[in-house]
């Protein structure tokens, strides 16, 4: 490739281009620990400030509890304290930025997305496995819910119950996230598990329990799916996505279609190809289209468009 033709690829990849550098940054930023590592300095006096900001809740932090904002909504309700800030805070930000945490910021995606930039054919699910499949992450979202809202009521109300049921929880009742969420598996259960490895200087901690066994596989069964189905995570499995999706479908700032511009799905429908979340664009509105709130916002059918037919707006 010359100069020209390598110039002229990042102009018309400007926006991915973009992108991947908010990524890496964020990346670093989110798991400060790599900033430790790399300029030999200690953060952990941050701690009290970062933990205030819940997207910045390190994986280092020996008191943390939750790897993001919905595992510190979650925590908070089963300590009997309902998190009004931080659904606040979570709603007005998708409510203005959509997705955009998911597609540009967030540490699991961009792992999924390192995986999906392997050179392999990308693979498509059937339109109706991929409906039935999506319905996954709801239903994990349903049941946390579901499991700890006795625990928020009886904090105050009821203390013999709480601490009962609580304990009969087990570990879901000390973080309900726990086992549901790949970014607390990666960045909080998966490192400890790892040192306790080098500690024990066995296997064992791998195989502590018959579920532990089995989540390690499943999410590294997961992270290499993603090489051939791009965020098969986010899609399908992630809770953040499952409650995101249902506030960003009334987002102010959205993707819409030109319907001058647009020549369709027989003609084109590339926006389609690239999309990471097999979202059926071109059956949506021309007004906006959000995938049921399954668009991420990387914009990537926005900048493969040869037509420039797709725009943001807000409003
Ligand atoms: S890539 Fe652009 S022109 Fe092609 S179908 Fe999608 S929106 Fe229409
Ligand atoms: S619809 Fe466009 S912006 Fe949304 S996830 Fe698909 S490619 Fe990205």
């Amino acid at each position: 490739m010359n100069i020209k033709s390598l110039l002229s690829e990042i102009k018309n990849r400007r926006t991915t281009t973009i992108r991947r550098i908010v990524q890496i940054i964020a990346f670093i930023v989110i798991n400060y620990i790599l900033i430790e590592q790399l300029f030999v300095l200690n953060l952990i006096s941050l701690d009290a400030f970062l933990k205030v900001l819940p997207v910045l809740n390190a994986p280092k932090n020996p008191i943390s509890n939750g790897t993001g904002i919905l595992e510190m909504i979650f925590y908070s309700i089963i300590e009997g304290i309902f998190p009004l800030f931080l659904i606040a805070l979570l709603v007005l930000v998708l409510l203005f930025t959509n997705r955009f945490f998911c597609g540009w910021i967030c540490p699991i995606g961009t792992i999924q997305d390192v995986c999906a930039a392997v050179p392999t054919n990308k693979k498509r699910l059937k339109i109706s496995t991929h409906n039935s499949l999506l319905k996954i992450k709801y239903i994990f979202v349903v049941l946390i819910i579901i499991l700890i809202i006795p625990l928020g009521i009886t904090a105050t109300t009821n203390y013999d119950f709480y601490l009962d049921y609580r304990a009969n929880l087990g570990d879901f009742g000390k973080n309900p996230m726990g086992y549901f969420s790949l970014s607390e598996y990666i960045f909080v259960f998966f490192p400890n598990m790892i040192k306790d490895m080098i500690v024990t200087g066995s296997l064992q901690p791998l195989f502590s329990s018959f579920l532990t066994f089995i989540i390690f596989f499943f999410y590294i069964a997961l992270i290499i799916l993603s090489v051939w189905y791009p965020r098969v995570y986010c899609r399908y499995f992630c809770p953040f996505a499952a409650v995101s999706s249902v506030i960003s479908e009334y987002s102010f700032l959205k993707l819409s279609r030109n319907p001058v511009r647009c020549v369709g799905r027989t003609e084109c429908g590339i926006c389609e190809k690239v999309c990471p979340k097999q979202i059926r664009i071109l059956d949506e509105p021309f007004e906006f289209f959000t995938g049921n709130g399954e668009c991420n916002f990387c914009l990537k059918c926005k900048e493969k468009c040869p037509y420039n037919a797709i725009d943001m707006k807000f409003g």
